[in-house]
């Protein structure tokens, strides 16, 4: 039996919706790989990703197998049981990771909420009630709940909702001279992304890192890395902090975790673990059995040689092409990024213009995405075609060749 659907346009949108999107002139209606179609049948290759997300592309047959199995198994059971998908999940991020212990949320901002807590929590727990202050890097982002925008580093997102967290301190990326001024035995955890993602895709230098690492340990402060959006294969590692072989003691993942279902996850140590004792902390939805059946596939299919070293192979094919854009057009300063996160920095010129871009990219019919007013990204699936990754640039650079002719 087929259900009769309303007919809805992109109007509806500023009729029925809270106006805090601004979502494009077009609606995607169907996805398969990195190719998308919208409302009239107009095909679109996909550099975006969601927002980072679509880590298996569209209708990856992997996860669609998950999901569909799943629902008809069983949907939802509640935290007052446990579930296959869950426990199952868990163990493969385990062996996978440094973490000993997995708590399962539905999105970035609740995986960095329950970090946050956490570290506060065992701070107190260990160290006493003074020890609550968290640092964290200028124009970093962590989520839209109060303590998160509170966290991330962006005022944009943080002022105008009244008071804030107390304790939170920010200090420049990168910058390891400012966060040892700024550290202290009054810091409970210092919050760093391994790749700043939303600030411009920035990655951090590896004496950074280290240099923080080091700092944390002095001062017992936990290090947690918010893995979002750097984390899940994007890097061409399974996390970005494999990268470097600095390991924090929280780490966060949500975006490609879920390939596209919400899924948001918290790692850590037992010993850390131990503090979020029954009942400190909880959530209805997370660790559901179809998000979670849906994670361990995509866990399954990422965590395999073939598809990482993939994506540093994607990753050279994008810079190259995307340099010589850069050359040939000068638009762009740098091609910056791991693996299939990448950023192109606009020159002088087309500062603040990363939204032109993205619309005359729109216009001959390739997503990409920006990172704050200067940079244009490009997180495409982790497993996209070489032949979708030329048409897609060939479509882009007919993009930059008209607005740039202009
Ligand atoms: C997207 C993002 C978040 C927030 O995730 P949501 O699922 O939107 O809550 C947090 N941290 C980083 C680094 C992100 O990129």
């Amino acid at each position: 039996m087929s259900v009769e659907q309303v007919q809805v346009q992109r109007a509806d949108f500023d009729q029925v919706m809270v106006p805090n999107y601004a979502p494009a002139a077009f609606i995607p209606v169907r996805g398969e790989g990195s190719r998308v179609w919208d409302q009239s049948g107009r095909e679109l290759i996909d550099f975006a990703g969601g927002i980072a997300v679509n880590s298996l592309g569209h209708a990856h047959p992997a996860l669609v197998k998950a999901l569909t199995e799943q629902a008809n198994q069983i949907w939802h059971v509640s935290n007052v049981f446990t579930n296959e998908p869950a426990l199952r999940l868990a163990h493969k991020l385990v062996d996978a990771t440094f973490a000993e212990r997995v708590f399962l949320a539905n999105s970035g901002a609740e995986a960095n909420e329950a970090a946050f807590k956490l570290a506060r929590r065992y701070a107190n727990d260990v160290y006493g009630a003074e020890k609550f202050e968290i640092i964290a890097a200028t124009n970093s982002f962590h989520g839209r709940t109060l303590f998160t925008v509170t966290v991330g580093g962006q005022p944009k997102y943080s002022d105008g909702f009244g008071p804030k967290i107390e304790g939170v301190t920010h200090v420049p990326f990168n910058d390891l001279a400012a966060m040892k001024a700024a550290i202290s035995d009054k810091t409970c955890a210092v919050v760093l992304e391994p790749i700043q993602g939303e600030g411009g895709i920035l990655p951090a230098d590896q004496a950074y890192l280290q240099g923080v690492r080091e700092l944390c340990d002095a001062h017992n402060a936990l290090l947690v890395f918010d893995e979002v959006q750097s984390g899940m294969g994007r890097s061409g590692e399974l996390f970005a902090y494999m990268n470097y072989g600095v390991t924090p003691d929280i780490l966060t993942s949500a975006k490609s975790l879920g390939g596209g279902f919400p899924i948001g996850a918290m790692l850590t140590t037992t010993e850390i673990a131990a503090h979020l004792a029954v009942g400190v902390h909880g959530t209805t939805y997370g660790g559901n059995p179809l998000a979670c059946a849906v994670a361990g596939a995509v866990v399954d299919v990422i965590n395999t040689p073939e598809v990482l070293n993939g994506v540093k192979a994607k990753h050279e094919r994008f810079r190259t092409r995307l340099e010589a854009i850069a050359a040939k057009y000068g638009i762009f300063t740098e091609v910056r990024g791991l693996g299939l996160l990448i950023g192109a920095a606009l020159s002088d010129a087309w500062k603040g213009k990363a939204r032109d871009v993205l619309n005359a990219a729109e216009k001959e019919c390739v997503m990409v995405l920006q990172a704050g007013p200067d940079v244009v990204r490009f997180a495409p699936s982790l497993v996209i075609p070489d032949a979708d990754i030329d048409e897609g640039l060939d479509r882009f650079e007919r993009a930059v060749a008209k607005l740039t002719q202009a």
